[in-house]
């Protein structure tokens, strides 16, 4: 696969930026959990690394340095794991997301290594359902070849996801610093023109999978609720992205969100429904498998583990 110039530039820059820090990672994982009569399970595409200032670039620098330190994490660098879902269920083993692909960062786009660690062949993947179309979780769609990974799978995405990538006017919409981002989204989405099932948020896309609208993040972000007999577990795609940061300081503005201001509000409002209902979650981001759940905490939340 080729990759158009502004691809390849943008890509350099963020392979150097990982290149430099050299974390000593698994390449992938699995991990397992029954929900009902149905099995999730998480695999790793790999990791992110990026400055916490291309993360967070509009919260101010002491703040955000102070936050971090007081986490005993890192102040200059997220490394954000990927962390896939796949539930299998009766017949259908449903996909959430398919990771970067070989053409986004070099720590990612294990998917098919990981697959292929549990058994699970491309073929025997049912259906794929897209969070949004953000590259670490859309690219993994194409192989090397440009043939379609999956490619016995029926695919889902929100309607307004879909018509904000597929647009050409978006490409002068996002910032300048992902306009190669959302060009090579598009090349990819519109692989799928044909066969793809647009849905509307709100709505339940298979039987026991139930999108909520969790936009901001993009125009048409969605998690999923997966509902299996009396359990139930979200997966919240890039809705709450940070460990510490979105639960803690939701108000803080996250650089990688379309709509600053939608995704606050969105923030708010799924911690509060999370912290609420007590339901468990998947985080794509959050560590590794990424299960927790939100718990009130002081004025705003925490994210516990299990
Ligand atoms: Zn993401």
């Amino acid at each position: 696969m080729l990759l158009d110039r502004r691809e390849f530039l943008i890509g350099t820059g963020l392979v150097s930026a990982t290149a430099a820090f050299g974390l000593g990672r698994p390449a992938f994982a699995a991990s397992e959990k029954m929900l009902g009569t149905g099995k999730v399970t998480i695999l790793s595409d790999g990791y992110m690394s990026f400055p916490s200032r291309f993360m967070y670039p509009d919260v101010e620098n002491d703040a955000l340095s102070a936050f971090l330190a007081g986490h005993n994490l890192p102040t200059d660098q997220m490394d954000p794991p990927c962390n896939l879902t796949l539930f299998q269920s009766g017949d259908r083993t449903i996909l959430f997301d398919v990771g970067g692909g070989s053409q986004f960062l070099p720590t990612t786009g294990k998917l098919p290594e990981a697959l292929d660690a549990i058994g699970v062949t491309p073929e025997d993947i049912t259906d794929v359902v897209f969070t949004h179309a953000h590259p670490d979780h859309l690219w993994g769609l194409l192989d090397d070849f440009d043939d379609l990974l999956f490619p016995d799978a029926n695919y889902y995405i929100s309607e307004p996801e879909w018509d904000f990538w597929i647009d050409p006017e978006t490409v002068n919409k996002v910032r300048e610093d992902q306009q190669g981002l959302a060009l090579g989204s598009k090349r990819r989405l519109e692989v799928l023109a044909d066969q793809i099932t647009l849905f509307k948020p709100e709505s339940e896309i298979i039987s026991g999978v139930y999108a909520h609208d969790t936009s901001g993040h993009t125009p048409g972000h969605c998690s999923f609720e997966i509902r299996d007999g009396s359990e139930q577990l979200l997966v919240l795609g890039d809705a709450l992205a940070h460990p510490f940061i979105t639960f803690e300081h939701p108000e803080w503005p996250f650089g990688q969100d379309v709509s600053a201001e939608h995704s606050i509000i969105t923030r708010k409002r799924l911690l509060d429904f999370l912290a609420t209902r007590q339901m468990e979650v998947i985080g794509y981001h959050l560590p590794y498998p990424g299960f927790g759940r939100a718990e009130r905490h002081n004025s705003a939340y925490r994210f516990v583990a299990s």
